[in-house]
């Protein structure tokens, strides 16, 4: 049972893949109906295992789009 979930904001993310570089386990990016890239989480709850990779990318995402957040 994963103890934390992902969010992303779309409307913040621009598409840069530096989250699909951290951590291509939970993120990619997709070519949306508006035609700009897009990120899609793969995996909202990864699992402990992946925190860290998730971390990174929450950390070097250069538009805050990525939130860990805690869950009980
Ligand atoms: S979530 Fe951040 S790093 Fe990932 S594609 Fe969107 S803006 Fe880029």
């Amino acid at each position: 049972m994963a103890n934390y979930k992902v969010e992303v904001d779309l409307m913040l993310c621009q598409g840069h893949g530096v989250c699909t570089e951290e951590c291509p386990e939970v993120f990619e990016v997709v070519d949306m109906d508006s035609g700009y890239p897009k990120v899609r989480v793969k995996n909202e709850f990864p699992g402990e295992e992946l925190r860290s990779k998730v971390q990174d990318a929450v950390d070097y995402c250069p538009n805050q789009t990525i939130k860990l957040v805690e869950i009980d």
